[in-house]
């Protein structure tokens, strides 16, 4: 019989695999397949035909029918460029009940558990079927799950309820904004900056739409938020540019200024008004520009969108981590995940996973050992479950 390794060697072996989301994750794909087909579990790839060298992977154990539980992950992680790591973040690194490394928190952690909870429930006599998704892309916007739910109803019989293993400390996480966001494009008119009034500066018309985001903020901030915002944190719309470039030299107005403008949007406010209201901004401010020069102009493009994840009522995926975790407190995160997607393509779905999202992302990432042995218990109790 094949070896059937611990969560933790295989978080290691994960992890090991610098699959930055720009990178390559077929290394890692390529070891998971050959993982399960060693205990006979035959898996699925999506190769995303615009980035060859990146696919999502997905596998059903258990009897051949619909109604699976779904534990959903993704293999990609963010960068570490810059970032001051005391320990290789591509080895696993136990230090003070805490495991080290890229992608311990967010999230190979969860991966390795679902992973050996699918090789678990190969072994055992399971009654209803477990599956297992992996996607790519989740840390730039979450595009790679999209076309992997698709994929996957086509080979595999439909699964009902989606567990998505983001860090929430093994809570059951039933609701989450949604998100969308925008690579702002502003072309301005190259002149020496000593007549900067013939020119159009892309950088200086850049800014009144980056303050626009700031009066937004601090207008939100300042309302009372609704009821169903109230239990977010913050319990409003958030505008926010991460990312910002332009310019060549001091004395030259900027041709070009890029930025990203990304919202998060509490349920009960519609993205349609967000994007609209930014939209209107980005209008006024081209007419400014091209005043100046008719070349000048804007463009605007989609960055990524993600619907937000909406309580269910009586919603199966949450009550199942319910009933697993004993934990009936509400609780709503702020970031995006994969959840709605699942939601929208029609599974119910929460998000439960080990580790805690202040340590995402960080250098020297960690996953408290606790957390993690939570994670297993969990997946323990999952897999005896699906046998009754
Ligand atoms: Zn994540």
């Amino acid at each position: 019989m094949a070896e059937r390794l611990t969560p933790l060697e295989i978080m290691a072996r994960l992890i090991s695999f610098p699959t930055v989301s720009r990178d390559t994750n077929l290394p890692l794909v390529d070891w998971v397949e050959r993982y399960l087909q060693s205990h006979g579990i035959d898996s699925h790839r999506w190769p995303d035909p615009d980035q060859p060298h990146k696919a999502a992977i997905f596998a059903h154990v258990g009897p051949w029918e619909e109604g699976a539980i779904v534990l959903s992950g993704h293999t990609d992680v963010v960068p570490v460029d810059g970032q001051p790591w005391d320990t290789d973040p591509f080895v696993v690194t136990e230090k003070d009940g805490k495991y080290y490394g890229r992608g311990t928190c967010d999230m190979k952690g969860f991966d390795a558990l679902a992973i050996w909870a699918l090789v678990e429930a190969q072994y055992a006599d399971v009654k209803r079927p477990l599956q297992l998704a992996l996607s790519f892309d989740e840390e730039v916007g979450c595009t790679g799950a999209p076309p992997m739910i698709q994929a996957m109803q086509k080979v595999l019989p439909k699964g009902s309820a989606v567990i998505v293993g983001e860090p929430s400390t093994m809570q059951a996480v039933t609701g989450h904004k949604g998100g969308f966001g925008y690579d702002t494009h502003v072309v301005g008119f190259e002149v020496h900056s000593s007549i900067m009034h013939t020119g159009v500066n892309a950088i200086m018309a850049a800014a009144p739409l980056i303050d626009w985001a700031n009066q937004r903020n601090a207008e939100n901030m300042a309302a009372e938020p609704s009821d169903i915002a109230a239990v977010f944190d913050p319990p409003w719309t958030t505008c926010h540019v991460g990312m910002i470039e332009g310019g060549t030299a001091h004395n030259i107005t900027a041709k070009d200024c890029r930025f990203m403008m990304d919202f998060r949007v509490v349920p009960g406010e519609q993205a349609a008004q967000w994007r609209d209201a930014y939209l209107d901004q980005v209008r006024q401010a081209e007419v400014q520009i091209q005043a100046v020069h008719p070349e000048a102009r804007i463009d605007v493009s989609d960055h990524f969108a993600v619907p937000a994840l909406v309580p269910e009522t009586e919603g199966e995926a949450e009550i199942l981590v319910r009933s697993l975790t004993g934990d009936n407190a509400t609780h709503v995160v702020s970031y995006g995940t994969e959840a709605g997607q699942f939601q929208e393509a029609g599974y119910s779905a929460v998000i439960c996973g080990p580790g805690d999202i202040a340590q995402a992302h960080q250098p020297n990432e960690f996953i408290e050992v606790s957390q993690f042995d939570a994670g297993h218990k969990f997946m323990e109790r999952l897999v005896q479950r699906l046998c009754k």
